[in-house]
This record gives C-alpha cells, structure tokens and sequence, in this order.
C-alpha cells in the first residue's frame, strides 16, 4: 500500500504521540482536515501538475511525483556549474514506497524542463509557469532544495518552540505552497490554538473554507482575523491592510450567498470572547462606505479601522482612513474615493 507521504515527526510534534514510522491522514489533528482533503479539488491549483518520475536513493523505488514549480537559481549555477545542486522545488511528496523524503536521483526530465523554461530568457516564445528563476528563502533566510527538507528546518527550530504560533503558521505555508492543504489546514488549526491571535492563520483558514464553500467556518476565522488585526506585529502594514481587505471582501461575499447569515463584522459574542471592546461595530455600522468586491482597495477604509494603530504606519498619502477619530457619530456620506493607481 502506497504510504500517506507524511512527517512522522509533524504528527508527533502535533499530537504528542508516536505514530510510527509511516502514519496515515487518520493521524492528522484538526476539525477541518477531513473537509479540506475530501474537497482537495476546489481549491484553486497553487501551480500546474508538474509530474517527474523519481527513483529513491533508499529503497531504489521509482514513483512519480508532482514537483511544483521549479527555482533555479542560475547565479549560482554560474558559479559552480552545478545545475541540481541549485533546483529548488516547492511540492511537498516524500517516497510512497518507503516514506523517506529528499534523497532522490534527480531525472533527466527536471533537467530537460529547466532547460525549456529558460528558452524565453534567450528570445524564445513559451514560458512555462512551473520554472522559475531566483532563490527560495525561509522567513529566516535559510534556503533548502526540497520542501521535506525546510520542513525538516521548520520542526526543528519548533522542537526548540513548540508553542510559537508564527513558526507554526509558516510551516502551514509550506504545506499549502507544496499542494498538501490536508497538512496545511492541520498545521494552521494547531497554530491558533496555540494562539487565538494568530492572524495570517486565521486568514488562510477562512480562505480555504471559503473556497469549499463551508461559510460559517469561513466567516469565523476571517472574523478572527479582524479582531486581532490591531495588535498583530509580524506583518508590514500595507500587507496587513491588504489581507484584512480580501478577507472583508470574502466576508461581504459569503455574506450576499448566505443572505446575511455569515456574519460581516464581528458579532458581539465574539467581541465579548476576544476581550477586544474597544472596537465598536457601532460607529463601523454607522459609517456608510461603497464597497465593490471587484475592487478590493474599496475595502481598505474598513480594513484600516480594523487596524487601529497600525494603520498610522501607512504612509499618510497611502491612507483611505480619513477620519481624524473614530466618531460614535455616524460619518457622513462620502463619494467613492479616486482610485489610487501605481
Ligand atoms: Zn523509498
């Protein structure tokens, strides 16, 4: 039987139980793991199938794996003539022979693709989406070939932490970058409830509920999102502000399908739970704004009140923002803002 290509190691860390050397989905902590894989195919793709044939070093076993998208880093490759030293992948497949991850004879296909991909580089016609050039780097810098091997890095800068939610979130992005939401939605559960405040998890949640279409989850963590938006830190502000935007349009979305039953703004239950009463919905509600889900910056106000002194590191001229205080006073109406272009 074809193994689950997963980290015995992630479940323990995840569980706090061995589960051998080979465990299955069923080992996956997490309510939302089962929905998500189920539903795997409405996810919109993170890349095209891009299917090699790979032998493993460990069990001599061939089987063919979805690669992701391929990053030369071809300065390097300059330097030292090594060409596989320098392929990255962002697919995350370890052998479903034998479980081991990283240690693969490289095919000649690989090679071959890098090589076409390059082809518009020289003056040709066809680029091709799953070759890229440049360096994949971790948030800490560190760069690896596979994806089993920076989620080796990952685990053990978390075996040092375990309870570091950020750490955790980013883990979850390498899963999902690598096409194993299953893995990427259980890993994103783990990391808010180790901190409810974890806003990037919070926002890749709702959006691949949203994407299966389970809106009340959806909604919720969105909802999460905003709430703690304020005192997240590990963000820069303008990317903070367009997150919060996608997630109030998603919101504003699932809301018109649901006819109001998802919820837009936090409700007062979930205000009261995140102890976050200094915001409002009240002057929020009173403010009348012209949003247009085909324009998400039309959602920046909102976003930036959800922000709440963060949003004064946004450069004055880039702010949508211009009321002086939040007023219990409804704000007048006011005409849709120019839209800003770079
Ligand atoms: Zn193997």
């Amino acid at each position: 039987m074809a193994h689950s290509q997963i980290n015995p190691l992630l479940i323990q860390m995840l569980t706090g139980k061995d589960a051998g050397e080979s465990p299955t989905r069923s080992a996956l902590p997490g309510a939302y793991v089962r929905e998500i894989f189920r539903n795997k195919e409405q996810l919109s793709p993170i890349y095209e199938k891009n299917h090699h044939m790979f032998t493993c070093k460990s069990c001599s076993r061939k089987g063919k794996y979805d690669v992701g998208i391929l990053s030369v880093n071809s300065e390097e490759v300059v330097k030292d003539g090594d060409t596989q030293k320098h392929i990255q992948m962002t697919g995350y497949f370890r052998c479903k022979h034998c479980n081991e991850a990283g240690n693969w004879e490289l095919p000649n296909s690989i090679l071959i693709s890098i090589m076409v991909g390059s082809l518009p580089l020289l003056g040709g016609s066809e680029s091709n989406p799953n070759v890229s050039f440049g360096k994949n780097q971790l948030f800490d810098g560190t760069s690896h070939q596979y994806a089993t091997d920076a989620e080796e890095h990952l685990l053990q800068i978390l075996k040092e932490s375990p309870g570091d939610a950020y750490i955790w979130n980013r883990l979850g992005n390498l899963y999902q970058k690598g096409n194993r939401p299953e893995l990427g939605v259980s890993v994103f559960e783990h990391s808010v409830r180790l901190d409810p405040k974890q806003v990037e998890s919070h926002y890749t949640l709702g959006d691949m509920l949203a994407q299966i279409e389970d809106f009340p989850n959806a909604g919720y963590h969105f909802r999460q999102m905003l709430l703690h938006a304020r005192e997240y830190k590990r963000l820069p502000a303008e990317k903070l502000r367009d997150m919060l935007a996608i997630g109030l349009r998603e919101l504003f979305i699932m809301s018109d399908h649901t006819d109001g039953e998802v919820s837009i703004l936090p409700t007062p239950e979930e205000l009261e739970a995140s102890a976050q009463q200094e915001i409002q919905p009240g002057p929020i509600v009173g403010m009348e704004m012209e949003v247009f889900p085909d324009d998400v910056e039309t959602f920046y106000p909102l976003a930036e009140i959800f922000m709440g002194l963060r949003a004064k590191e946004i450069p004055l001229r880039e702010r949508t923002l211009n009321v002086p205080k939040v007023s219990k006073a409804p704000v007048k109406k006011k005409k849709k803002k120019r839209k800003r272009r770079k």
